[in-house]
């Protein structure tokens, strides 16, 4: 099934779930804002799909 893209957050290593907005859970989770959005800038920069 095609959805959108699913976010992920590597301080988690966990995936949001369904609908949730990895950028919405950085700040709600993680501090301070400022390390938030780097954080999601950097991921959405990055290509995904690519496992270690
Ligand atoms: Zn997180």
């Amino acid at each position: 099934m095609a959805s959108q893209s699913d976010a992920f957050c590597h301080l988690c290593n966990d995936t949001m779930d369904s609908g949730e907005d990895v950028q919405q859970h950085l700040l709600n989770e993680h501090q301070p804002p400022e390390l938030a959005e780097e954080l999601a800038t950097l991921w959405e920069s990055e290509e995904h799909g690519n496992p270690e």
